[in-house]
């Protein structure tokens, strides 16, 4: 069974200290209520709190801590670069990648993303590819070739064996207060189940979960979770507040994955 995803992407936001206040909230907040079993949490803040929130959450903690970017690289002169092992050493266990900031604030195409994520598995880190099309794309009628495409770049020659994630996040929702109609949500990521079904094999695709993700709030959230084909949510903004997250992944737990309610 897929347990359903709460993951909050911090982005370039808090101070150290806000950070580890979250941890004291949000930890005992959200399991004073729920299963720990019943949402996988992951949070990926700015790369320095790695370490310092794993430590203060402790390594039985059920809580996952990710990091937002890697290089493709093995080791070496990458001044200002991380590669997946000082990731792992540092304490996280997943890493963003494909994100639509990092795609088009930073410049990285399908190819670049493909290496990182041939890094973050050939590391044992768990991926999550973020993959989503431009509102040009959608209005042309575009949308499911440019999703195509960059999953077909990204996972070319790849497999997985330690675990993945996949999340649909049509760069117009993402930040802008536009969520997507979860019925458009739904689709892609039935497009991407059965992609991955037919890339890799239907057993190894039931692994991958696929998460939504464009300005999700406490308020649109079931929408998102109860659809079929959507196992959670990636979260930004909403992600900062405690409340609003605790919210989201209270939603998300009670949902389950593929929305089973
Ligand atoms: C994100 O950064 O991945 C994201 C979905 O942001 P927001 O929730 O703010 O749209």
């Amino acid at each position: 069974m897929r347990i359903p995803c709460a993951y909050a992407n911090w982005k370039m936001n808090k101070t150290l200290n806000e950070a580890l206040d979250f941890v004291y909230e949000f930890v005992p907040a959200l399991f004073s209520d729920i299963n720990e079993g019943s949402v996988g949490v992951s949070i990926f803040p700015p790369a320095p709190y790695i370490y310092p929130m794993r430590q203060e959450l402790g390594e039985d903690s059920p809580i996952f801590i990710g990091a937002q970017n890697i290089y493709y690289e093995k080791e070496g002169a990458y001044t200002g670069e991380m590669s997946g092992n000082i990731l792992r050493s540092a304490g996280a266990s997943h890493v963003l990648v494909g994100h639509s900031e990092r795609r088009h604030i930073m410049g990285e195409d399908n190819k670049t993303v493909g290496r990182k994520l041939a890094r973050i598995l050939r590391d044992r880190l768990i991926p999550v590819l973020c993959v989503g099309e431009q509102l040009r794309d959608r209005e042309a009628g575009k949308a499911r070739d440019v999703v195509e495409e960059q999953l077909a770049v990204a996972w070319e020659g790849q497999e997985v064996t330690g675990g993945a994630l996949i999340a649909y996040e049509p760069v117009w929702a993402i930040g802008t207060g536009k969520n997507a109609e979860p019925r458009d949500a739904q689709e892609m990521a039935d497009f991407i189940r059965s992609w991955t079904s037919r890339f890799f094999t239907p057993e190894t695709a039931a692994t991958i979960r696929i998460l939504y993700g464009g300005s999700v709030s406490p308020e649109n959230i079931s929408q998102y979770a109860r659809l079929p084909d959507i196992d959670g949510a990636l979260v930004g903004g909403a992600s900062l507040d405690t409340k609003q997250f605790l919210e989201i992944a209270k939603a998300i737990a009670e949902t389950g994955p593929g929305g089973t309610v």
